[in-house]
């Protein structure tokens, strides 16, 4: 499965608490990229300077990383794919390796918030996490690329019927539940992990 939201919507932790519920590896691009810009490795130096500025990495280089993450041994159960795809090409690119893979998506679920909270959310992630992309004027670059780039992935897979949309707003725990309802009531998935 796939989660996507705009910056700020929690994404990253929801995935983190859906792949233990759901017993399925995360994996963020997100993270991936900012390990290597930690690790000064020669993606992070490539991916380092559209980072900093809220743009997209390539999608040249993301897409090659995520067919190399997607070969690794343990996706081969399932996965939750956090912050990718984020453009319609990116769309295309893992159509395509999940052909390859004879893998299909069983959902995408996406976080829904509005701007405003998200820009507060994002301020106050500022001060604790120093995160390079969290300066305001970067904040609202990412929302704007949101809004002109990945909405348009959200709307490719609406059309195909497997779109689970949740409400982002409230304790972290209420949006688990949420999501868990939301990707329950589409019966695809056959059990649930107990707590
Ligand atoms: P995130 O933690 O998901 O907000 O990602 C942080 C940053 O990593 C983004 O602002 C982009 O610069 C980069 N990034 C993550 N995923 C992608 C993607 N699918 N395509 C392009 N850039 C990405």
């Amino acid at each position: 499965m796939l989660i996507i939201g705009p910056p700020g919507s929690g994404k990253g932790t929801q995935a983190e608490r859906l792949s233990d519920r759901l017993g399925v590896a995360a994996i963020s691009t997100g993270d991936i990229f900012r390990a290597n810009v930690q690790g000064r490795t020669p993606l992070g130096v490539r991916a380092k300077k559209y980072m900093d500025s809220g743009d997209f990495v390539p999608d040249s280089v993301t897409n090659e990383m995520v067919r190399d993450r997607l070969s690794a041994p343990n996706v081969d159960d399932g996965f939750l794919l956090d912050g990718y795809p984020r453009t319609t090409a990116q769309v295309d690119y893992l159509d395509n390796i999940l052909a390859t893979r004879e893998q299909k998506l069983d959902f995408v679920l996406t976080l829904t918030a509005d701007d405003e909270e998200l820009i507060s959310r994002l301020l106050g992630r500022a001060e604790k996490a120093n995160r390079s992309d969290d300066k305001e004027a970067v904040i609202r670059h990412r929302l704007h690329l949101y809004h002109e780039q990945t909405e348009a992935v959200v709307a490719r897979y609406s059309e195909r019927g497997i779109l689970r949309q949740v409400d982002g707003i409230g304790a972290i725990h209420e949006v688990t539940d949420r999501a868990l309802c939301a990707i329950d009531s589409g019966a695809t998935v056959s059990s649930l992990i107990p707590r």
